[in-house]
């Protein structure tokens, strides 16, 4: 009913801090060694037989609970510390708009 023209345009005041577009939450997991990003699907093999992701439970086997430090990356197959696999919650300095276009 009573319309209020004190105020100009109050979409401008509402400026919500919804910049924060990230789409998955927690640490990147990636392979220190080729940058090779694992999914919910990969699934590693134990010296027991079990298959299971390995990031899901930080390294431990959920069938025979053994900890492993050191975790193969099934894209170069090489060994890397577990802990390595896990970027740090920085912004990568170089995310830039350019990716590898540049490969002519
Ligand atoms: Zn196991
Ligand atoms: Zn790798």
């Amino acid at each position: 009913m009573a319309t209020t023209p004190a105020v100009a345009d109050p979409e401008l005041e509402t400026d919500a801090v919804d910049e924060k577009q990230v789409d998955d939450s927690g640490p990147r997991i990636r392979c220190p060694l080729c940058r090779w990003s694992p999914g919910e699907n990969d699934r590693w093999s134990c010296q027991c037989g079990h298959y299971w992701n390995t990031f899901d439970t930080g390294g431990i086997c959920s069938g025979c609970l053994h900890q492993w430090t050191t975790t193969q990356c099934l894209a170069c197959h090489r060994w890397a510390p577990h802990s390595d696999w896990y970027e740090q919650l920085y912004e990568a300095p170089h995310r830039g708009p350019y990716r590898d276009d540049d490969l002519r």
